[in-house]
């Protein structure tokens, strides 16, 4: 692995119109390492002047980008993949450190951003609108054109992946882009523009705005020349930004995390299960928006997979993220101290502690992986989103109540359920409300397939062809074929 001197630079600007610049008041701030509490470096602090410029490079850059041709397009986004996966292993490095993640984790990250680079740039020369029937005196057809300036702000979690999940996208269907990281993670969104620039990404096309929430995330979600945003992050966060978009009458596409149930059937493998379900809830330390954090067991096989659960939890091995432990760090102390409200919120709620509960003793922001049992559905800890390793478990008696159960919350992101009978399998999938179902899996979305949440979890779909909707609206042209003007009124 690089040495962090060599990935880390001593400051960062703001990456704007294609150049390095400082922002308008010259403040920076720290972001760190959450395995060792240390500064890593300091990060440009954006403020609303900073913002407009952003997004000033942006608008002038969107006239070049939007003519460029689809194919030279789709050839500069493959480009950036192919950039990503060269530079894979010092993106992982860089991501790891500052996030927290186990190395072999953030690898995949952007291996997956790689793969989103790859997938969406095949799409850029085939956005294609259709031609309508209307008779002889009208051709009629669509085309889908970009909005223009797409703002992408992105959470702490996976920050680099969803840099590429959000941008590859919107850059095939002619869009530019202003970025804003989260406070917490904002180093491999820089490098990640940095290699878009080296693909021959034109300047201005792509813009990277470090800062916080508020003023940085803040005017870029209120700016009236945003034309699409792009959000994920947590629901209170989204509704703020929803709002603020209403103003301008600007789209949003959310995600906005889940409380996501895992239903265990008796005739499902147990040890598979416990398999899905322990790296379901204990990846990235639970700071995962699909993890299944809500485990539903029938009783007949309660006991039992409990005790395989809990065995692999305490078997996994705790680190520095860059040491490729099996779980590494909180992400940040604002988050270290929200998962021990909620573990503490479960004891006073007369939940049992399976296994786990407390801090390591030691620096970084680590905690156990924990489980829950004697969980009640309506207890807070079985229906808000903690973002930890803490799984909560509840049993159930049959079918109809397991349903019910999975379905009583407010989220709706992903839910799985195990079972080896096929056609109980289906069903269930069909009744449960979420936008996407895994079955004898976890995680089982791909950059192909649309991700997105039911009910309180979001709008709109990222990833797989669907999100291409975000960043392309459409537009309907009538030409005359017919003599004369003496035609059509409106709403005919
Ligand atoms: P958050 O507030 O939703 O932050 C996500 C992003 O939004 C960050 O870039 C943040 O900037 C930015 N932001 C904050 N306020 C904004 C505003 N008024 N206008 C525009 N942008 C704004 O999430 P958080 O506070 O970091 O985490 C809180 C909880 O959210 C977590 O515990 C977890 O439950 C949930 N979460 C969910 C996901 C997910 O994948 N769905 C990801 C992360 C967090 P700053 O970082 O500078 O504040
Ligand atoms: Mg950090």
């Amino acid at each position: 692995m690089q040495a962090p001197s060599e990935l880390i630079r001593d400051v960062y600007d703001l990456y704007i119109g294609g150049e390095w610049i400082p922002s308008t008041d010259d403040e920076r701030f720290p972001t760190v390492d959450p395995a060792t509490k240390e500064p890593l470096t300091k990060v440009a602090a954006a403020k609303a002047a900073d913002i407009d410029r952003a997004v000033e490079a942006a608008r002038e850059a969107f006239a070049i980008w939007r003519d460029t041709a689809p194919d030279e397009r789709g050839r500069i986004v493959h480009r950036i993949g192919q950039l990503v996966r060269k530079h894979r292993d010092g993106l992982a490095a860089l991501e790891s450190l500052d996030q927290g993640k186990p190395l072999s984790q953030a690898e995949s990250d952007m291996e997956g951003a790689a793969r989103y680079f790859e997938y969406y740039a095949g799409a850029a020369d085939k956005l294609e609108g259709t031609s309508v029937p209307v008779g002889p005196e009208q051709v009629d057809f669509t085309v889908r054109e970009p909005y223009g300036i797409s703002a992408q702000i992105i959470p702490w979690n996976f920050p680099g992946n969803l840099f590429a999940r959000g941008v590859a996208p919107a850059l095939v269907a002619g869009n530019t882009v202003v970025v804003k990281p989260a406070e917490e993670t904002p180093l491999s969104s820089l490098r990640l523009a940095e290699l878009c620039e080296e693909a021959g990404v034109p300047d201005g096309v792509v813009n990277v705005v470090t800062g916080f929430g508020d003023p940085a995330g803040k005017a870029l979600s209120s700016h009236p020349d945003v034309d699409t945003i792009t959000f994920t992050g947590s629901v209170s966060t989204g509704q703020t930004i929803m709002k603020q978009a209403a103003d301008n009458v600007t789209p949003v596409t959310l995600e906005l995390g889940g409380k996501n149930p895992a239903v265990v059937f008796p005739d499902a493998d147990l040890e598979e299960a416990a398999n899905w379900i322990s790296k379901a809830i204990f990846t990235n330390a639970g700071q995962v928006c699909s993890a299944a954090d809500r485990v539903l067991i029938h009783e007949d096989i309660h006991d039992d997979l409990v005790d395989r659960i809990v065995e692999q939890a305490v078997g996994y091995e705790i680190g520095s993220g860059s040491e490729n432990p099996d779980m590494g760090p909180l992400a940040s102390e604002k988050q270290f101290k929200k998962v021990i409200r909620y573990i503490d919120l479960g004891r006073e709620e007369g939940a049992t502690l399976a296994t786990g509960g407390n801090a390591l003793n030691r620096d970084g922001y680590f905690v156990e992986p924990t489980v829950f049992t004697d969980v009640e559905n309506d207890m807070r800890i079985a229906q808000e989103e903690i973002f930890g390793p803490v799984l909560t478990i509840i049993p159930f008696t049959d079918e109809a109540e397991a349903l019910e159960l999975a379905n009583d919350v407010e989220y709706g992101l992903v839910a799985g359920v195990f079972t080896s009978d096929v056609k109980r399998a289906h069903q269930f999938a069909r009744q449960l409300e979420a936008g996407n179902v895994y079955v004898n899996k976890w995680f089982g979305d791909t950059n192909q397939t649309p991700f997105g949440g039911y009910k309180a979890s979001g709008i709109g779909r990222e990833k797989g062809l669907e999100a291409l909707n975000s960043y392309l609206q459409t537009k309907n042209i009538a030409v005359n074929l017919a003599e004369g003007n003496s035609g059509d009124l409106p709403g005919t």
